[in-house]
């Protein structure tokens, strides 16, 4: 049958090889390394000339399985399970930049990717540009022949801000530099992020893949789509390589030289979360949709911050480009730094806790964690309030979780 719909074709991908035992799930291969016949097989397999597993930080059947069931519904050129998403954006980066190039960016970004850019990438002679995504204009300002790549979140975490990834990617392709953009915040049932012109997708799987904080997880989806001629890193691969240039530094070099890979235990979580994520999704996203309208008229509440509300700077573009129901998080602003504290430690249902899209809701102060390390004049240009609540919405019902809100209101004035 052509044309599975999202879910049948996660659940039936077909083993690339048939299992001795008929095991209906993909067995985890907990093994090191493969063994071979003889020399000739091993220099064959060695040198790339034949497709057998050599190594689990190189290829891992069970990994792999988990990554060609991404790229069966995500339609990526190729795919990559590595072992955290801060591992899928710092192999991805360093595939593509070089000692001497630039990124441009956005200051409003997960904080530890934050930090990758402007502390860790600057010691290897890398500079990060800060710019606003969402003003393409400046973005083209600060693209310059050493600019190896743009990189943004298309809903940022926890700002909510939403770029144009249409205008953007038309930037990027002129200029010969690959759109990167962690796709976190809006899974790939919902979402093509190459539709919207995405030439590189980043995916912290810990989240809406994993589904119950099983486990860590990154992926890094190629579709193939940059010209890389004019790349003073990748230009002369490209005479060969073509479109695969990406993939094929990542996968021959780096992902081998940093040792990042997924570990089969994990992707068997992953590849049995995945298999759920469209129906706890469409769940948790019209639950978090109800949540914001309710809470958006509680005289306690100074702001709700989601993309769907009419209010929301970012309405429109947010509805043209994820629809009516864009994620499961949505930030909102109490009167105080106190009074968000009184309100997180009223919470009887919702947990305490960091992590995004779990099965359980999860309320955080972002300011004082994720932020905690920066001084204030970093939070305020990274746009962190000390006001601040993200709540990341599960599986329960709407009810339930607006009455553990309104409980916890009271008296945190
Ligand atoms: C959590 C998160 C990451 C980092 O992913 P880990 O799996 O925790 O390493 C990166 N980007 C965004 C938007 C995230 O929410």
């Amino acid at each position: 049958m052509e044309n599975l719909d999202f879910a049948a074709s996660v659940l039936h991908k077909q083993f690339e090889k048939g299992d001795a035992y008929n095991s209906l799930s993909m067995p985890v291969y907990n093994t090191a390394a493969y063994e071979f016949s003889c020399a000739e097989d091993m220099e064959e397999a060695f040198c790339g000339r034949t497709p057998d597993h050599v190594y689990s930080r190189l290829t891992n059947p069970t990994v792999q399985y988990f990554e060609q069931r991404v790229q069966e519904v995500t339609k990526a050129m190729s795919v990559t399970a590595v072992n955290s998403g801060m591992a899928a954006i710092s192999n991805a980066v360093m595939a593509l930049a070089w000692s001497g190039c630039n990124i441009v960016t956005s200051p409003h970004l997960f904080g530890n990717t934050y930090s990758f850019f402007k502390f860790t990438l600057a010691y290897y002679g890398v500079e990060t540009r800060f710019c606003d995504m969402t003003n393409a204009d400046e973005v083209e300002r600060n693209i310059d022949k050493n600019t190896a790549l743009l990189f943004l979140e298309v809903i940022t975490n926890p700002q909510l801000e939403v770029a144009n990834l249409k205008s953007l990617s038309t930037i990027a392709g002129k200029h010969g530099i690959p759109l990167v953009a962690d796709t976190t915040a809006i899974p790939f049932n919902v979402f093509s992020a190459s539709e919207s012109g995405v030439n590189i997708e980043i995916i912290s799987s810990t989240k809406y893949i994993s589904g119950g904080a099983t486990s860590l997880g990154g992926l890094i989806l190629d579709y193939g789509t940059v010209d890389y001629s004019r790349s003073p890193k990748l230009g002369e691969l490209s005479a060969t390589a073509g479109s695969k240039s990406f993939t094929f530094k990542l996968k021959k070099e780096i992902l081998r030289n940093l040792g990042a890979y997924m570990t089969p235990q994990v992707a068997y979580m992953q590849t049995l979360g995945l298999e759920t994520m469209d129906v706890r999704y469409t769940r948790q996203a019209a639950t978090c949709r109800e949540l914001a309208e309710r809470m958006s008229k509680l005289p306690q509440i100074e702001k709700v911050n989601y993309t769907a509300l009419k209010d929301n700077p970012f309405y429109n573009i947010s509805l043209e480009q994820f629809g009516e129901y864009p994620g499961a998080m949505f930030t909102f602003d109490l009167s105080s730094r106190e009074a968000a504290f009184r309100f997180i430690n009223n919470l009887k249902v919702i947990r305490r806790a960091t992590n995004l899209f779990d099965n359980k809701s999860l309320a955080i102060h972002p300011a004082s964690t994720i932020f905690g390390t920066f001084n204030d004049e970093q939070r305020a240009a990274m746009n962190i309030s000390q006001k601040c609540i993200r709540l990341s919405v599960g599986l329960e019902s709407p009810d339930t979780l607006f009455e553990d809100i309104r409980n916890s209101l009271n008296n945190v004035r």
